[in-house]
């Protein structure tokens, strides 16, 4: 099978704590250069889109901020649609300019949206937003990743914190980012109509198992998993999930693309 577009991960797959991964800028350049359509997907919550574009173009890379998805884009449209106006947002602060249509310090909000905050993290805050969805507000989790690849090590995303809220609240979290059925098919709607409709011929690359393996196979597409990021053999031994192809890196791509299609690239 031939990819007809992919989407790729970010953090891991594209660009590490330690820059780009050797290889990614160049298997991009490839496939723009062979017209073959592509989208970023990511549940990073780090960093606003601008921001996340800033940093691909600082890497090398020839993204347009159109062309990059994210968990917090969808959160927002998903409070739009709701009518939500205040809303308390645990998000790190270079996210916060993609809530600037939210009341975000009222003392009442009708919506707890849960991000990745890392070291921000503290007692008060996780008590906080306890109360607020005790209180009555909805529960947002823009992501629920377990984990994340953090310079050297393994560290905890926005998964925990939401676990730690449901089990506290009694209330589910609803997701707005990968592995949401409705996140991938919002991504799969922003390409051209004649892609879009055969999901299948979508690939999704990453280096996480549930949010871009497990998540993009469950919504149609096909998943291709790399080693780089967060990728342990362990992990993947034990999760059950069996990706449709392993690939080192992204930088396989232009000659896994020259083997399936014959052509030189
Ligand atoms: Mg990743």
């Amino acid at each position: 099978m031939t990819p007809r577009a992919l989407l790729f991960d970010l953090d891991g797959t594209l660009y590490t704590d330690a820059g780009p991964v050797p290889g990614a800028v160049e298997a991009l350049a490839a496939l723009r250069r062979r017209g073959v359509p592509f989208r970023c997907v990511t549940n990073t919550t780090r960093r606003s889109r601008r921001l996340l574009a800033e940093r691909l173009a600082g890497y090398g890379f020839a993204v347009e901020p159109a062309e990059i998805i994210t968990a917090v884009m969808s959160g927002v449209a998903l409070l739009r649609s709701r009518g939500v106006r205040r809303v308390a947002a645990y998000v790190a602060a270079e996210t916060l300019e993609d809530f600037g249509a939210f009341d975000l310090a009222s003392p009442r909000p009708e919506a707890v949206v849960v991000g990745d905050l890392g070291e921000a993290w503290n007692f008060g805050k996780l008590n906080q937003a306890f109360h607020h969805v005790m209180d009555g507000a909805d529960l947002l989790a823009l992501q629920r990743d377990r984990y994340w690849f953090k310079g050297d090590a393994l560290a905890l995303d926005a998964g925990p914190f939401v676990a730690a809220l449901e089990y506290a609240t009694g209330k589910s979290a609803v997701l707005c980012g990968k592995p949401s059925a409705a996140f991938y098919h919002a991504a799969l709607a922003t390409l051209p109509a004649a892609v879009a409709a055969r999901p299948r011929d979508v690939v999704m690359v990453g280096d996480d198992l549930w949010g871009d393996v497990e998540g993009a196979q469950q919504a149609g597409l096909t998943a291709w998993m790399v080693r780089t990021g967060k990728f342990r053999d362990d992990v993947l031994a034990a999760s059950g999930i069996t990706p449709d192809r392993i690939m080192s890196s992204v930088a396989e791509l232009p000659d896994l693309f020259r083997t399936l299609t014959s052509e030189s690239w």
